[in-house]
C-alpha cells in the first residue's frame, strides 16, 4: 500500500516511511492511494474473532508485506494484552438500541491506547531493523501524552518529548505523564493553550535543522496515519456485536481533532454499513457550525469540562475534505490556506454530501453535567464528560430509533473528576494499577510559549 499527501506534493510513500514521519513535507497529511473493500460475506465471517484477530484482518491490507505477518501478529497480541478487560472494547447497553463502547480499558484509561500501544511497538520494530534512533515530538490536550509515553517509553531507539498546555490538563492527566520515569522521557509544560503546543510541534516538524543529521522527528499525534488505521477496528468490533453487517448501525463520536471519527468514516468506506456518524462537539464547535450551516471559521478557544476536545481547528478534518473535494489537492490547499482569515463555504452539493454522512451537535458544560447525572440515574453507569457529550449528541441527532446507536466512550470517568463533582456525583476511584498516582514524584519543565524554547530543549536533551 502506498500513501500520498493531501496537498499533492512529493512521491507516494511506503507504510514505513509514513509511520516514521508526521506531516508530509508539503504540509499535507498522508492518506492511502486507494482503500481496500471488504464484502458483506467477508465481514460476516469475522463474527467470532478475538479483538487482535480482527485487528489483523482489517489493518493488514494497509500495511501490505512491509511488516512480516508473524511480527505484526506478535505486536498486535502484545499491545492488546495490556488492556484490563477480556473483550478489550466491551459494549454496554444503556437502553434499547442505545449502546456505549468502552474504549478506556487500556493502560492510560482513554481510547488513545488502542493506537499508541501498537504504534510504540511498530516503531520499535522498524527502528531496530533499521538500526535507527529518532525523536518523538508530540502535543497533547491531555490523553495523547500519557498514551504515547506508555506506548513508547520502553523503546531504546527513541527520545520522547511531550508538550502539554501548562495548567490546562486535569491533575490525573498531568500526573499520568509526569510520573513516567526514563532517561529518554521528557515532559514540557508550555505556557499557552493546546493549539499553541500544536503550532510549535508543526513548526518544529517543518524545520528540523535543530536536530543532528542522523536524527528525525516522528509524530505521535493523530496526524500519524498508523493511529487512524488502528482506530478503524473498534467500529467493526462493536458493529458486529449488534448484528452488522446484516444490520446497519450508527455511531456518535466525541470529537476534537477529528481522528477518531475519521476512522469511523473509513470503516464505512471500506464496507461497514454505517447509517449515521454523529460529530459530537463541546462548545469548541467549528465542525458543528460547518456541518449545520456551511460556515467554516475559527473563533476563540473555550476551556471546557471536556478538555481533550478543546481545539480550535481539527487537523484530521483535512483528510475528510480531501475526499469531499474528490481528491483535488489544489482545491484543498486553497481552502486550507484561507482558514483563520475568513469564513469559508463549500458548494451546496458538497455541503449536502457532507450532511448525508455526518450529523452534529454542540454540547456545552451545563448539558454535559446534566447528561452525566442523567445517565447515572438511569443506568447506574458513571461516564466521563467526553462520553457525556457523545451520548447527549447521539440522543439529539438520532434519526432512526430502529437502528442501534453506539456512542464511543473515550475515557474513564476517574480521569476527569472535576466534571463528575460538578454533576453532583462522588469522585470515582482510579483502577488499581494507578492507585499510587498521587504519591509518585513528578518530573516536568515549564517552558515559554515559543518554538525556540522547545527546540533548544530538545537539542540539549536528545541522545544523538
Ligand atoms: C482525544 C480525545 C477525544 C477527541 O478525539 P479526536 O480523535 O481528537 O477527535 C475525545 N475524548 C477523549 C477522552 C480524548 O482523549
Amino acid at each position: 500500500m502506498k500513501y500520498i499527501s493531501t496537498r499533492g506534493g512529493g512521491t507516494p510513500q511506503t507504510f514505513e516511511q509514513v509511520l516514521l514521519t508526521g506531516l508530509a513535507p508539503d504540509g499535507g497529511l498522508y492518506v492511502p492511494t486507494e482503500l481496500p473493500h471488504f464484502s458483506v460475506e467477508e465481514i460476516a465471517s469475522w463474527k467470532n474473532l478475538s479483538y487482535p484477530e480482527l485487528v489483523l484482518k482489517i489493518v493488514s491490507p494497509f500495511i501490505g508485506d512491509e511488516i512480516p505477518a508473524e511480527a505484526l501478529r506478535k505486536i498486535v497480541i502484545d499491545s492488546y494484552a495490556q488492556f484490563d478487560h477480556p473483550d478489550v472494547a466491551p459494549l454496554t447497553k444503556l437502553a434499547d438500541n442505545d449502546f456505549m463502547l468502552e474504549l478506556y480499558h487500556g493502560p492510560t484509561l482513554a481510547f488513545k491506547d488502542f493506537a499508541l500501544q501498537v504504534l510504540g511497538r511498530l516503531l520499535d520494530y522498524v527502528l531496530q531493523k533499521n538500526e535507527q534512533r529518532v525523536v518523538i515530538l508530540g502535543a497533547t490536550s491531555g490523553d495523547t501524552g500519557s498514551a504515547a509515553l506508555e506506548g513508547c517509553r520502553r523503546s531504546k531507539q527513541v527520545d520522547i518529548f511531550i508538550l502539554h498546555p501548562h495548567q490546562r490538563v486535569s491533575e490525573v492527566q498531568r500526573r499520568q505523564m509526569t510520573t513516567v520515569v526514563g532517561d529518554n522521557v521528557f515532559n514540557l509544560a508550555v505556557q499557552g493553550n493546546f493549539d499553541d503546543c500544536q503550532s510549535i510541534v508543526k513548526a518544529a516538524f517543518a524545520d528540523q535543522s535543530f536536530l543532528s543529521d542522523e536524527s528525525q522527528l516522528v509524530a505521535v499525534n493523530s496526524i500519524n496515519w498508523a493511529r487512524i488505521m488502528m482506530q478503524i477496528v473498534y467500529y467493526f468490533s462493536a458493529a458486529l456485536k449488534v448484528g452488522a453487517p446484516e444490520q446497519a448501525v450508527s455511531f456518535s463520536v466525541p470529537t476534537g481533532n477529528f481522528g477518531d471519527i475519521y476512522a469511523g468514516f473509513l470503516a464505512k468506506r471500506i464496507g461497514l454499513p454505517i447509517k449515521q456518524l454523529v460529530v459530537a462537539t463541546n462548545s469548541n464547535d467549528i465542525l458543528h457550525r460547518f456541518i449545520n450551516s456551511n460556515e467554516y471559521s475559527t473563533t476563540g478557544l473555550n476551556h471546557t469540562l471536556s478538555p481533550s476536545m478543546d481545539i480550535l481547528v481539527s487537523s484530521n478534518f483535512e483528510r475528510y475534505l480531501f475526499d469531499l473535494f474528490d481528491r483535488d489537492a489544489e482545491q484543498l490547499s486553497e481552502f486550507m490556506s484561507k482558514l483563520g482569515q475568513e469564513s469559508q463555504q463549500v458548494s451546496d452539493e458538497k455541503w449536502q454530501q457532507m450532511r448525508e454522512c455526518f450529523s452534529s451537535a454542540r454540547v456545552d458544560d451545563a448539558l454535559t453535567c446534566e447528561t452525566i447525572a442523567k445517565v447515572f440515574a438511569e443506568t447506574g453507569k458513571l461516564i466521563d464528560p467526553h462520553t457525556a457529550v457523545g451520548i447527549r449528541a447521539a440522543r439529539e441527532c438520532n434519526a432512526d430509533s430502529s437502528i442501534p446507536m453506539i456512542t464511543l466512550s473515550t475515557a474513564h470517568p476517574a480521569k476527569f473528576s472535576d466534571a463528575i463533582t460538578e454533576a453532583g456525583l462522588d469522585t470515582p476511584e482510579l483502577p488499581p494499577h494507578l492507585s499510587d498516582l498521587f504519591e509518585k514524584e513528578e518530573h516536568y519543565s515549564v517552558v515559554p510559549n515559543e518554538l525556540a524554547a522547545v527546540t533548544e530543549f530538545v537539542k540539549k536533551h536528545a541522545h544523538n
